[in-house]
């Protein structure tokens, strides 16, 4: 197929410059890139690269029909046009803490300009009975790839040298879940206040369930955060229980109560939820889902769910979804944004301000 054409799926037109940008986030692309997430927090599991200029995280896979040639995206022997470039590793990876601990270990480059960090890297629903399928929070943690619990002393350490030393722009902050109704707020408020502290003005994310007092979204933001993500990866019942067992004890009431709080603290269109695209959910419910979110001044960030390795769905042989799943809802939710007025970029900070994970900035959203 030429670059240009497009592809339709039911009565609705999506440009193949969507399909294809679906296409290398499932099928990854031939390439040893020197920034990479091999397990961690969340649905991520990639090599961060440049794809026409914008974060992208694509799986490096030797079997993928695309490979680059002269810093372009090949579909055998055809040239898509799309650009790419690999994220070259940052000058920070290559320092320690005085107390012994390597910066990596602490917080990682995503993209080209985002310093992520996982807070705390143990959950209290990592027990395989409750964990959702998709995550590997614990796995890094067990390879030796991070530190259980970052302190706020060392992520300022680490954030000064990766503004300073490598452009980052922004940062993220997740946490696993812990104990006590703040659900690792506690964590990321203390995070951000000595972060801020070393950089100053830094835009920082904070990702975290929502608090069972919701009194912690207003510290959250007190501390100095810009944005935050309460994720919660699906809105259909069913779905949640047989993906998160142990997340969908938490009722889908107390996620809008927190969206809707978090929206009030800190503006529309500063709050963001991670929807995966591949879990079961009906697509046009998954969308009018979306539509419901951003009516409340939510972004939904839609992201292709994958089977990283290590995870209990890849354990299971579950594949990710087809492109045409993922191009069809990535555009309509892009399409519903565009209407809303609703930008990633002005989230400020987080997930959706990088793009990276998710089609929805190639489809304009
Ligand atoms: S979208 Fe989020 S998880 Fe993905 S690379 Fe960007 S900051 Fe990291």
């Amino acid at each position: 197929m030429s670059v240009g054409t497009e592809r339709t799926r039911n009565s609705t037109t999506v440009d193949v410059r969507i399909t294809t940008r679906a296409e290398l986030a499932l099928r990854g692309v031939r390439l040893d890139a020197e920034v990479a997430r091999p397990a961690g927090a969340g649905p991520s599991d990639d090599g961060h690269v440049l794809v026409d200029g914008a974060n992208a995280a694509l799986p490096t896979n030797p079997a993928s029909p695309y490979s680059v040639r002269d810093g372009r995206v090949w579909l055998g022997e055809e040239d898509t046009g799309i650009e790419l470039s690999p994220v070259r590793r940052p000058k920070f990876y290559d320092l320690t803490t005085s107390d012994g601990v390597r910066y990596e270990q602490i917080a990682r480059l995503h993209g080209s300009d985002v310093l992520a960090t996982t807070v705390v890297q143990t959950c209290i629903r990592y027990a395989e009975s409750d964990r959702c399928r998709f995550c590997t929070i614990e796995e890094s943690l067990r390879g030796g790839a991070t530190v259980a619990a970052k302190t706020p002393a060392q992520l300022a350490e680490v954030a000064e040298a990766a503004v300073r030393l490598d452009g980052v722009r922004q940062m993220v902050m997740t946490t696993g879940t812990t104990t006590g109704p703040d659900r690792g707020a506690r964590n990321l408020v203390r995070s951000v206040r000595a972060v801020l502290e070393a950089v100053p003005g830094l835009p920082i994310q904070v990702q975290c369930e929502p608090p069972g007092d919701l009194r912690w979204i207003g510290e959250l933001k007190d501390a100095g955060a810009t944005a935050i993500g309460l994720h919660v990866e699906a809105l259909d019942e069913q779905v949640r229980r047989r993906w998160m067992p142990g997340k969908s004890q938490v009722p889908l009431t107390e996620y809008e109560a927190a969206w809707d709080d978090a929206v009030r603290v800190f503006g529309h269109n500063r709050v963001s939820t991670y929807l995966l695209v591949g879990l079961g959910e009906d697509p046009d419910e998954l969308i009018a889902g979306a539509a419901g979110l951003i009516k409340r001044g939510v972004y939904p960030f839609v992201v292709p769910f994958r089977p990283m390795a290590g995870t209990l769905a890849a354990r299971d042989g579950l594949g990710a979804p087809s492109g045409e799943l993922l191009s069809y809802v990535t555009d309509a939710v892009a399409e519903l944004l565009k209407a809303a007025g609703m930008s990633g970029a002005d989230q400020g900070a987080g997930c959706a301000a990088c793009g990276a994970c998710s089609v929805l900035k190639t489809a304009g959203g």
